[in-house]
Parts: structure tokens; C-alpha cells; sequence
């Protein structure tokens, strides 16, 4: 059997403004270290030999039908305007049209210079390939939108970091890699023409029946909206909310320093470059509002009563927040186990009581939520007490409800994909055992079952495993 990708692309037919035509770099060994096979059936491509796989997902044999490109893109970095980025270590081989109808870019990730790279070497290394491969996967598992990992492989090549470290390539999937960022780079040059060709570009794409760059504005807040709230609901950090990272599709998209919280904390940050905790857990709301002021004002240099757009899409910006909260009070209402809705302001402060007592006790959030209404749940909390107090407006709030803890347990995962787990699977991999990747691969992908096999996988880390900061995929 031969590898088969049905390339049907579509971004390759833009203008030369919006990319640099440009093939992978070939790599010296090539190893093929995972292959996604239900993924692969999703967007009907035919899987082929490990070893052919492991050529065209290194970027070594462009498969047949490929247009090798990097996108040009710009975005604010930490609320600083950078005029130009673009795929510096990326390129998009193409797009495929699913069996679910979908059509989804097949990009690989660390595959050599391009002419965004900025000094940068264009390449990855095996631990955040690793990372990306799992946690996207875990994602999707978890029902929240999501890039997805098709392949990864050994590129059998040395990275230098602040060591030499094997040097990997991901094949990511992505809706699209559209982002805030995209459009900024247009406006920031007074380019109205991409700009224009670009929105009418995203809305047939994405939001077909929407009209109007305020229509596509009204239409990528709701899927934000949407998007932070899940994370909220998971415990996710992304750890980099910048707009270059901030995809349209409404899509969780770069995976570098992100983080589930073990224990629960709102000011929780593991980025190391995140000193001030701008994109710390509880910050996350407000940033993808400010992301979609972003967003809006660079829709805005295409409109041509400037005036009456700023006054429309300021309307549609500031209906975020609510928005958000709306949806955050919708899930975490799941999350305890109510499926119907109270009149007032009580759920919320039910839930932002237990929030409280977590946040003050250090409770796991992950297993907090999942052992609501069961005796395991007290023992998150080193002082029950208040913890009962809890339980009690808790069951006289539930009385009533169909099946609370049914609802718990299909709202809260068992497993997430703990950080300590994630560093020592790759201190496993550099080592050459890829069986605790492949083990969480398979348990994270259904991570609403208990699997009691797997237990371990479910324990907060010990105090001497603690992963404190995580690092970007440079
Ligand atoms: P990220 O932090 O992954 O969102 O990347 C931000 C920007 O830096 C993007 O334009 C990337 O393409 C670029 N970049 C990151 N790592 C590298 C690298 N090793 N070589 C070249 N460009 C890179
Ligand atoms: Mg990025």
C-alpha cells in the first residue's frame, strides 16, 4: 500500500502577498515515530509504509498533489505589534477535504527555514513534537476544538537549544491556520485589497453563511467565546494567547508552553516567559477580548464608512465578555451536575464558592470536579469542613435534578494530560522508550472512562514532581 493524501487546495490559489512558495528540508534519517490512523481515516488519506510515511511527513518526498508554502502573517506578541512573522518554522503541504466534509490544512512543523524564519533555524525538537502530539490529541478527545496531530516523526538530525537535543517534525491539522495575525499584517500595511480578499477567503471557508467582515467579527467572537470557556472548564493554560496565535476557525492552535493545572489556583501561569501572568488561567477571558479588538480593527481599514464599522464592531467586541460568561456559566453549571437552569445569580455563586474553597486548599481540579457527590471528593481537601458546608447547599440545590452525578461524570474528565506525566514521557523518549507516549496517546483518547488500569495516570503529581515552568517549542 502507497501513501495517498487527496490535496485539494485552496490557500495556494491566493495572491503571492499572502505566502513564500518554499519546500521542506530534507533530513539526514528520517524515523517514523507515530502515525494517527483515525485521523488519517477522517480525512481519507491512505496510510503507506512506516518508512515511506516517515520520507513525506519529514518533509523529505513532497507527496503528489502537495504546494509547499509558508503563510505570511504578522501579530501582537505579548500586547507588542510585530509587523511580520509568518510559518518561520512551518509549511503548509496543502488542504484535504475530509469524510466529515471538512476542509483541513496538512502543515508540518519544524521542517526548515523558509523565508520567515527571522534567524530562527526552522526546525523543533522531539519534546515539544511529543507534546503537541499529545496534548492536541488529548484536546480533541476532550471535545474542545482543536489542531490535531497526524504524524510525528525522528528527524534523526541534532537540534541546538541550550544543548543538542533530536530533532522531530509534526504533521499538524488544522481547520485552517488562519489567525488574527493574518489579517493584521494587511491592515498594518494598508494592503485593502488582501484584506478584502482574505476576509471573503475566511468567510467561505469558515463561515459560509455569515455576511460582511462584522458578520465574520460576530461570528469568530462566538467561537473565542466559545473556545476559552472550554479551556476554563478543563483547567487548560494556553500560555500564549498572542493574536498570531488566535485562529479563526475558532480552534485551539499552538501548543507550546501550554498547561493543565493539577492543582486549582486562578492566577496559575507555567509559561517561563510569562512574567507577569498576562495569559495566566483567569486572565484568559479577558485576553481573548482583547484579541478580538484586535481582530476588529483590522477588519475595520476595510470598511468604507469608518465611523459607522468602529461604532458596530465595538458593539460586537464588548458583548464578549458577557458572552464568555454566559457560556462559563452554561459548563461549569454541567460540571456540578446541573443540567437545568436557576433564575438569579445562585449558580454562579455555588460554583464560584467551590472555586474558592478549591483555590484556598489546593484541590485538584481535574478530580475535584469528577468526585463531586462521592465521599472522594472530601478528600481532596486537607479541611473537609468547609468543604461539607459546601455539600450541603450543594445537595439541596441538586434535589430535584434528573442524574447529577451522571452529568459530573460526563462533564468532568478522569484523565487530562498532567504535566509531570508529559515531562517524564519525554525524558522516556529521549531515552528511547516511547511506550509511556503511546500510553497516554491511547488513555487520553477517551478520557470521560475510568480505565482503573491506568489509575496512576489520574494522580496529581508528588511534591518532587512538580513541573513548575514549561518552555515554548522553539
Ligand atoms: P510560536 O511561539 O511558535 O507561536 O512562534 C512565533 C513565531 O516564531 C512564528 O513566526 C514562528 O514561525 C517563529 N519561530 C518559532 N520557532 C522558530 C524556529 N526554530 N525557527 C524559525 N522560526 C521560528
Ligand atoms: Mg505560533
Amino acid at each position: 500500500m502507497s501513501l495517498h493524501i487527496p490535496f485539494d487546495n485552496s490557500y495556494a490559489r491566493l495572491p503571492d502577498a499572502f505566502h513564500a512558495r518554499v519546500a521542506p528540508q530534507p533530513v539526514k534519517a528520517p524515523r517514523l515515530v507515530a502515525f494517527n490512523e483515525d485521523l488519517a481515516r477522517i480525512l481519507r488519506i491512505t496510510p503507506g509504509e512506516a518508512q515511506e510515511m516517515a520520507q513525506v511527513f519529514a518533509g523529505n518526498a513532497l507527496p503528489e498533489g502537495a504546494e509547499p508554502l509558508a503563510q505570511l502573517y504578522a501579530g501582537h506578541q505579548f500586547g507588542h505589534y510585530n509587523p511580520q512573522l509568518g510559518d518561520g518554522r512551518a509549511i503548509l503541504l496543502g488542504e484535504v477535504v475530509g469524510a466529515d466534509g471538512v476542509r483541513r490544512d496538512i502543515q508540518l512543523k519544524g521542517s526548515g527555514c523558509t523565508p520567515f524564519s527571522r534567524g530562527g533555524d526552522g526546525r523543533a525538537w522531539l519534546g515539544p513534537v511529543l507534546r503537541e502530539y499529545v496534548v492536541s490529541e488529548a484536546m480533541a478527545a476532550l471535545g474542545i476544538p482543536t489542531t490535531r496531530a497526524l504524524a510525528a516523526v525522528e528527524t534523526g538530525e541534532e537540534v541546538i537549544r541550550e544543548t543538542a537535543l533530536p530533532g522531530a517534525v509534526l504533521t499538524r491539522v488544522a481547520a485552517s491556520h488562519l489567525r488574527v495575525g493574518s489579517f493584521q499584517v494587511f491592515a498594518a500595511r494598508g494592503d485593502v485589497a488582501s484584506l478584502k480578499r482574505l476576509t471573503d477567503y475566511a468567510i467561505a471557508r469558515h463561515y459560509p453563511q455569515v455576511e460582511g467582515p462584522m458578520g465574520l467579527l460576530q461570528a469568530v467572537c462566538d467561537a473565542q467565546a466559545r473556545l476559552v470557556a472550554q479551556w476554563m472548564g478543563v483547567g487548560f493554560i494556553h500560555g500564549v494567547m498572542n493574536t498570531d496565535n488566535c485562529a479563526i476557525s475558532g480552534e485551539t492552535i499552538d501548543y507550546g508552553p501550554c498547561a493543565f493545572m493539577d492543582g486549582y489556583h486562578p492566577d496559575t501561569v507555567f509559561s517561563s516567559i510569562d512574567h507577569a501572568g498576562r495569559y495566566a488561567y483567569s486572565n484568559q477571558p479577558g485576553i481573548a477580548v482583547w484579541n478580538m479588538a484586535q481582530f476588529a480593527t483590522a477588519l475595520i481599514q476595510q470598511m468604507a464608512d469608518r465611523q459607522a464599522a468602529v461604532e458596530e464592531a465595538t458593539a460586537i467586541v464588548h458583548a464578549m465578555p458577557d458572552m464568555i460568561q454566559a457560556r462559563w456559566l452554561e459548563l461549569f453549571r454541567r460540571k456540578i451536575g446541573l443540567g437545568t437552569a436557576r433564575a438569579g445569580d445562585g449558580d454562579g455563586a455555588l460554583i464560584s464558592a467551590l472555586l474558592d474553597l478549591m483555590a484556598a486548599q489546593g484541590a485538584d481540579f481535574t478530580n475535584t470536579f469528577r468526585a463531586l457527590g462521592t465521599a472522594a471528593a472530601r478528600e481532596r481537601f486537607s479541611d473537609p469542613a468547609a468543604y461539607d458546608s459546601w455539600e450541603a447547599d450543594w445537595r439541596a440545590r441538586v434535589a430535584g435534578e434528573p442524574d447529577p452525578l451522571a452529568l459530573i461524570r460526563a462533564t468532568n474528565p478522569a484523565f487530562i494530560p498532567r504535566n509531570h506525566r508529559i515531562e517524564a514521557m519525554i525524558e522516556a523518549a529521549l531515552g528511547g522508550d516511547y511506550a509511556p507516549f503511546h500510553r497516554l496517546v491511547s488513555v487520553l483518547a477517551h478520557p470521560f472512562d475510568d480505565q482503573p488500569e491506568h489509575a496512576d495516570l489520574r494522580r496529581p503529581p508528588a511534591p518532587d514532581e512538580v513541573v513548575q515552568a514549561t518552555f515554548c517549542g522553539t
